[in-house]
């Protein structure tokens, strides 16, 4: 019965985390909605006010604010998308697979361009994990394609490790491009921080909440390649059988 018990509060816990995290989500990416609204109203009605006085140089002026509005509404719509995948992933089940196998199905998917390779080095034998498998897809697909962009340019090399260490797997992408400016580390998982021009900053604001919601921990760290490496750790899925086994 206190095993019954026990696990029925594991689960109360877990619901109530996952709660949390996700109108923690929700409140950050609200704000990130309203934060362009003000700029928007403000210079639209500049533009009226410009117009109804017949000040010259007006039609300048509306070709400037037409063009950043446009800019704006490209960003909110991403952010809106960015949202709503990730809310549609939040719900899925968890299954039990082998990460090692995942990993490369991804690999494949990304190794398409010329001048950026992409190598994967891991043991050769099954990493099970219990995990919601869209979520980790969009984590893999989220920081290769990081990866990828910082390297689009001047081309580079990205590299993919799998491992097992201290009772979990540990998953690194590295990547040869200019990695993270000193200054910009500690704003990285925040949902706000972007450095692209139409960049939502909510990818790794997402991965780190899956990565958390998974029972695991992300990090970047400079690569030993030069550029950024972000590493993420999933625990290690111990079937039933093996832990009556181990008993
Ligand atoms: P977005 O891609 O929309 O900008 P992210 O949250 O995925 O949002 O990334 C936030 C920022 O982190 C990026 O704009 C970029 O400045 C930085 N970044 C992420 N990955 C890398 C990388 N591999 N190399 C260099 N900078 C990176």
């Amino acid at each position: 019965k206190m095993v019954d018990d026990l696990q029925a509060s594991t689960q109360r816990l877990a619901q109530t985390e996952r709660e949390q995290a996700w109108s923690e989500m929700a409140r950050q990416i609200a704000h990130e909605i309203k934060n362009p609204l003000t700029p928007m109203r403000l210079s639209i009605q500049h533009l009226i006010r410009l117009k109804q006085r017949g000040i010259d140089g007006w039609e300048e002026k509306f070709e400037e604010v037409a063009t950043s509005i446009l800019e704006q509404i490209e960003i909110l719509s991403n952010t809106a998308s960015e949202f709503s995948s990730f809310a549609k992933f939040y719900y899925e089940e968890t299954t039990v697979l082998d990460l090692a196998e995942l990993i490369n199905d991804q690999r494949v998917f990304f190794d398409t361009r010329e001048n950026i390779r992409i190598a994967y080095d891991y043991c050769h034998r099954e990493c099970m994990v219990q995990v919601r498998k869209g979520q980790i897809i969009r984590v893999l697909v989220n920081l290769v394609s990081n990866a990828i962009q910082a390297l689009e340019e001047k081309g580079g090399y990205i590299r993919i490790t799998l491992r097992e260490e201290a009772g979990q797997y540990v998953v690194a992408i590295d990547d040869n491009g200019p990695g993270v400016k000193e200054e910009d580390v500690n704003k990285l998982f925040k949902p706000n921080f972007t450095t692209k021009s139409s960049g939502t900053g909510l990818g790794l604001a997402i991965c780190r909440n899956i990565i958390e919601q998974s029972g695991g921990k992300i990090s970047y760290h400079r690569s030993e390649l030069g550029g950024a490496c972000f590493s993420f750790t999933l625990p290690i899925f111990a079937s039933r059988i093996s832990e009556q086994e181990l008993r």
